[in-house]
């Protein structure tokens, strides 16, 4: 790669208001000053993001290969629709580091083809997808929360270190309409099973039972309701005195808009999708006191786009069967770890996700064994073994298109410079009108 600094003539532009996708706050606001080929300052992001933009590099090679062995585009969409069109079982997965249009692509390939249609949600915030199925959701979007909030609460969640500004940026130092002191006006409980880098920006820290979420949360919904509690059992059951969540109840009822944001120490525990509905349930409770709303704290950069991609093309978020025609839901069955884990996919379509890195051991067997296709822009363990990879540009860096920011806001990106390879929206797309042409031909 050519850098700035072997490169002194590399024309300089700045492109403002870039959007940072590393994490579900998709920071909006960025500056980036683009040397070449080459990101030299990112003013406003945080280190997290500063790394995702100013170690950004083009991965030099074939943009397609087919078995290991470079090919042209036509050749690897040709190949890539053979295996998806001649497969049974065909599992869709990953999704949520490309934007909505690339997304909405990834969809239509599913239904074509009879597939599944999931993300990498079924492996986060799945249990939070069937909760909201279950329970529905008290909302708002972050910008209400900056304007409004003065109770602020983070359960299962670690901020400091996942989404950096999300305190400076949304929940907690931010001078709103309604908080005009920003931090002062508000209150910041944290509840959790350790003492994460989050908490020394809370007023108060909980730290409960490990696995018990679920009961500290009903011990909550008990005190909206002001239904009586035996102090022992409290205590034995969720590690910290009812007097502690006697306190909290009476601040959550005083307060004049309270946020709780909820991640995965809450919905990969013990109870999984029953804690997310406690907390959700919770939350509604708490609207006959006051004005109170809910958001699960999203990690990677656009997953909530495809929950909304996934849920408006198919009526639900993840986990979606279409072999019949028709959506039908049910993860465990139809999310990508289980049928891969049970040996029942035959083909495999991967966008922007490496389930060679981090599924476990029988899923990993079992897609190494299948053809697959990988999209990703760099190389991993899931491109080096795909029958079919393609190398595509890093989205929000050389592509455009609509991201959805953890609160379902819709966020234009702004690109800083253009890639040699593809977008995963020009492949997904000519894969879409290939497979296409296959199956109406079967038609005929
Ligand atoms: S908080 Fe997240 S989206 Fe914002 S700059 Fe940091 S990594 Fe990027």
């Amino acid at each position: 790669m050519t850098t700035a600094v072997d490169n002194p003539n590399a024309e300089i532009k700045i492109v403002r208001d870039a959007t940072c996708t590393f994490c579900g706050c998709v920071c909006d606001d960025i500056d980036l000053k683009v040397e070449g080929h080459t990101i030299t300052e990112a003013k406003q992001a945080c280190v997290l993001g500063k790394a995702w933009f100013l170690n950004h590099e083009i991965e030099e090679g074939p943009s397609c290969l087919i078995d290991g062995q470079p090919a042209s585009f036509e050749d690897a969409i040709q190949r890539a629709a053979d295996i998806l069109c001649n497969a049974k079982y065909p599992q869709v997965y990953g999704l949520s580091d490309s934007p909505c249009e690339a997304q909405r692509k990834a969809v239509a390939i599913a239904d074509w083809i009879g597939g599944n249609i999931d993300t990498t949600t079924s492996v986060c915030h799945g249990p939070s997808g069937m909760a909201f199925q279950g329970v529905g959701e008290v909302t708002c979007t972050l910008g209400e929360v900056a304007n409004r909030g003065d109770m602020i609460m983070f359960w299962g969640s670690n901020p400091a270190e996942s989404h950096p500004r999300h305190f400076t940026k949304y929940s907690l130092m931010p001078k709103g309409l309604f908080v005009p002191n920003g931090r002062k006006d508000r209150t910041c409980v944290l509840v959790d099973v350790r003492k994460t880098k989050s908490a020394k920006a809370a007023d108060i820290f909980i730290q409960i039972k490990p696995r018990k979420d679920f009961e500290a949360l009903w011990t909550l919904r008990a005190l909206a309701r002001d239904l009586p509690l035996d102090e022992e059992q409290v205590e034995r059951e969720t590690g910290v005195p009812l007097s502690t969540w006697d306190d909290l109840m009476q601040r959550m009822k005083a307060a004049k808009f309270g946020a709780i944001f909820f991640g995965m120490g809450l919905t990969m525990t013990r109870g999984k999708h029953c804690n997310s509905e406690a907390l959700l349930a919770l939350t509604r409770d708490m609207n006959t006191h006051t004005r109170f709303i809910a958001k699960p704290n999203r990690g990677h950069g656009n997953v909530t786009g495809a929950d909304n991609v996934v849920a408006w093309r198919t009526g639900y978020p993840f986990g979606v069967n279409l072999s019949r025609g028709y959506p039908r839901f049910n993860p465990g069955e139809y999310t990508t770890a289980d049928t891969l884990g049970r040996g029942e996919a035959d083909a495999a379509l991967i966008i922007a996700s490496d389930p060679l890195a981090n599924f476990p051991q029988a899923a990993r067997e079992h897609l190494a064994s299948i053809p697959f296709i990988a999209l990703d822009p760099k190389d991993t363990p899931t491109t080096k073994a795909a029958a079919v990879s393609f190398k595509v540009a890093t989205y929000g860096i050389n592509t455009g298109g609509t991201v959805y920011r953890m609160d379902d806001v819709p966020i234009p990106l702004r690109p800083a410079f253009e890639s040699p390879h593809p977008s995963d929206f020009k492949v997904l797309n000519e894969l879409e009108k290939r497979v296409r042409q296959i199956k109406a031909a079967d038609f005929q």
